[in-house]
């Protein structure tokens, strides 16, 4: 896919990764339109690819509602005509073991992690099919393929993405329409500010830059159509862990 004028919708560009694959697509000339509940984030973000040259469309809400979704929807279809990507990226999980793993925290990262997700992707595919064409890229994460220590939520929503991802391959099959997911391991983002997570401390000087995972989104995104890429693992060699 040559990302020229092409049309993707990214949740949780805000910051971090998301805001990484905006730039980078933005900078290879794909119009985009950028969710989050954060508005001075986004709005800072459309205005740096507007100076790219590139066209951003923001849209301020909660992606664990059906409404921002279907809002997110309408506003690429208005505004474009069209989704050729949809980067499903927003999440939140604060590191907990279990034994204090409250039911708000649980609803809070499964809702972030894997509902949202549900949400944007329903709302989206009507549009995409009816193009018969388009790319779901799936922001997962090397716990959507291991376990860890104080992430049993977490997991729980990436492995759940992951069978969300196989099960609607096999939908879509008979379409022009791809689903990759992407697994990075650890990346310095605002996601390890504030914790106590000893994980933090261990690999903080270790971790990738969200500019690692925007180019293996990309990569996966400019394969021919014929090319299947199911799931990219991206870690860094510097890492003391296999696994992360
Ligand atoms: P950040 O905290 O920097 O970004 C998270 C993004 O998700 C923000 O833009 C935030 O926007 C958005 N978001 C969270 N909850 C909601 C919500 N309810 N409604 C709308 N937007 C929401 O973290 P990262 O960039 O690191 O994380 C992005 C993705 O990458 C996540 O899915 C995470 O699981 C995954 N990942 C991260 C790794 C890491 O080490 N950082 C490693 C592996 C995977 P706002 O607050 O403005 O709403």
């Amino acid at each position: 896919m040559d990302l020229k004028n092409r049309v993707a919708i990214i949740t949780g560009a805000s910051s971090g990764i998301g805001r990484a694959i905006a730039l980078a697509m933005a900078g290879d000339g794909a119009r985009l339109v950028l969710t989050a509940r954060r508005a001075d984030k986004l709005q800072d973000l459309a205005d740096e690819i507007a100076t790219l040259g590139s066209d951003a469309r923001v849209v301020i809400g909660d992606i664990t509602l059906a409404e921002t979704a279907e809002i997110v929807t309408e506003t690429a279809l208005r505004a474009f005509g069209a989704i050729d990507v949809l980067v499903n990226n927003a999440g939140y999980a604060p590191p907990m073991m279990l034994v204090d793993l409250t039911e708000d925290i649980w609803d809070v990262t499964l809702n972030s992690c894997l509902k949202s997700m549900y949400l944007m992707t329903r709302a989206a595919l009507p549009a995409m099919l009816r193009q018969d064409s388009g790319r779901i890229v799936q922001i997962s994460s090397v716990a959507g393929k291991h376990g860890y220590a104080t992430r049993t939520a977490y997991c729980a929503a990436k492995w759940g993405m992951q069978g969300f991802t196989e099960a609607l391959r096999e939908e879509i099959t008979d379409t022009g329409l791809r689903i990759h997911t992407v697994h990075p391991g650890s990346v310095a983002t605002e996601w390890w500010d504030n914790t106590d997570d000893p994980q933090s401390t261990q690999v903080l000087e270790r971790m990738m830059d969200p500019e690692d995972i925007a180019q293996a989104v990309i990569w996966v995104l400019i394969q021919p159509d014929n090319v299947q890429i199911d799931e990219v693992v991206v870690k860094n060699y510097r890492s003391p862990w296999t696994n992360v």
